[in-house]
């Protein structure tokens, strides 16, 4: 019989994107995926440590399957992802029903390492950050009935932003060769995929020496941009101080290239950036929204903020909140300051305490409701091209994204899957928009 599997995925995209690869290896190595944690014989929990909360969620997590792992004394627990590449052995000796912990560049030694597990159960912990993870060959179906995908460019982070915990849990940066993800989109684009995101911690520092040339982040963008097939390409994520003036014409040059970009802040005091290790300040953080407006005027820009960041004064807070109101973005992440064990901020004076956080995160997320409102409220009126991904969740009707990434849901009574339909917008909330198709003649 096959052996059955079940990955549980919490956090980013480059942990979705990690599952995927985790998924197709086991499928190499003979297992089914199951959609019922209950009936597999082999669980794996993809896990985020970025923020204290996520570390909760997933231990929580980690908690029910273990009391399954009780009934079920035969399932193998794995922990893979960034708590598993921070806590290594740790993990066993709180949790010994972990049958094996996986760090974030091990994934390919997946098929060794269940093979060791299987033969005498014993425990492994693997998480190494020197190594270079392989590409994934796709199997010829993994992506069917998908219309977005993603590829991971780059991973890694040599930016130490002071109050972040990803340098030390995804290594120093790599990136990928050219033609190792040209030839992954060719694969995603073949199954069916027609938007494809370009995933890295900092995709704007992308580089890859080949033969005598080093291919730069703008190279690569024009090579995939040319691709047959691929109808939308879009990135994420970019740090603002390696936002070059050649990726920013890309948007002008590059057709299928989405007027997005995501592009975190974190803080509106050039104090409060400084102290975060960002390198740039507030003026150059304008400059670059200017830039980018300057190109359309819809141009979408969304971004991170964090609240309550060590020594964050009063006066610091409400420049974050000028420069909300001033850029006016279309949506924003916002977060209040989370301690992560081993960074410099951990180390800082002067911490804010929870419940001043909370109050600046509450002030904070009810101007960003009003902007994300008014922008959304834009669109009223105007004729929007969306990329269909399904039914709404609501049911009943279709769902798809502007190429500025604004979800609308649509009736529509044929399957368009996958097409990109024209639609009016009749009305606008903080999450959606509610559209119209235009008939077709
Ligand atoms: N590589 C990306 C961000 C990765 S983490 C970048 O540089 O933009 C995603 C977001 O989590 C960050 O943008 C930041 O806003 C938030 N974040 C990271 N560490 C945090 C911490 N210790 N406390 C609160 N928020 C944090
Ligand atoms: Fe973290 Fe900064 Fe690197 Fe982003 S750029 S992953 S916030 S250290």
């Amino acid at each position: 019989m096959k052996h059955r599997y079940y990955i549980a995925t919490m956090g980013c995209q480059m942990n979705e994107y990690d599952s995927d690869c985790l998924g197709q290896l086991l499928m190499n190595a003979g297992f089914v995926p199951v959609k019922n944690h209950e009936n597999a014989d082999f669980i794996m929990i993809n896990t985020c440590t970025v923020r204290a909360k996520a570390q909760q969620k997933a231990f929580s997590l980690l908690g029910r399957m273990i009391s399954l792992k009780k009934r079920k004394p035969d399932l193998i627990l794995g922990l893979m992802g960034c708590i598993a590449q921070q806590e290594g052995s740790d993990l066993v000796k709180k949790f010994p029903e972990l049958d094996l912990v996986l760090g974030t560049r091990e994934i390919g030694s997946i098929p060794q390492i269940l093979d060791r597990i299987m033969a005498g159960h014993q425990k492994v912990i693997a998480t190494d950050l020197s190594i270079k993870r392989p590409s994934i060959d796709w199997r010829n179906d993994y992506f069917n009935g998908r219309v977005k995908g993603y590829i991971s460019i780059m991973e890694g982070c040599n930016n130490f932003c002071s109050y972040c915990v990803v340098p030390y849990v995804r290594g120093r940066e790599i990136s990928r060769s050219s033609q190792e993800i040209i030839k992954e989109a060719k694969c995603l684009i073949s199954q069916g995929i027609k938007e494809i995101t370009l995933l890295g911690q900092n995709v704007n520092s992308y580089s890859s020496m080949e033969g005598k040339d080093v291919i730069k982040f703008p190279m690569l963008l024009k090579r995939l941009s040319s691709l047959d097939g691929l109808i939308r390409i879009r990135f994420t994520t970019s740090h603002p101080k390696d936002l070059s003036g050649d990726l920013i014409s890309c948007f002008a040059d590059l057709e299928n290239l989405c007027p997005h970009i995501h592009l975190p802040f974190q803080a509106g005091s050039n104090r409060v950036l400084n102290m975060m290790n960002r390198g740039y300040t507030r003026e150059q953080y304008l400059s670059l929204v200017r830039k980018l407006r300057n190109i359309r005027p819809d141009f979408a820009i969304t971004s991170d903020v964090i609240v309550g960041f060590p020594g964050e004064s009063e006066k610091d807070f409400k420049m974050t909140l000028d420069l909300i109101k001033k850029i006016e973005f279309d949506n924003l992440f916002s977060f209040k300051y989370s301690d992560r064990k081993g960074t410099v901020a951990e180390k800082l004076e002067g911490k804010i305490d929870e419940y001043e956080k909370a109050s600046r995160l509450t002030i904070l997320q009810s101007i960003q409701k009003e902007i994300t409102l008014k922008k959304n409220k834009s669109y009223i009126g105007g004729l929007e091209e969306v990329l269909v991904e399904g039914e709404s969740k609501k049911g009943g009707q279709l769902t798809g994204r502007t190429k500025t990434n604004k979800v609308v849901n649509f009736n529509c009574n044929l399957n368009k899957l996958g097409e990109v339909v024209k639609v009016i917008i009749k009305d606008a909330f903080i999450n959606s928009l509610q559209g119209m198709q235009i008939e077709e003649q």
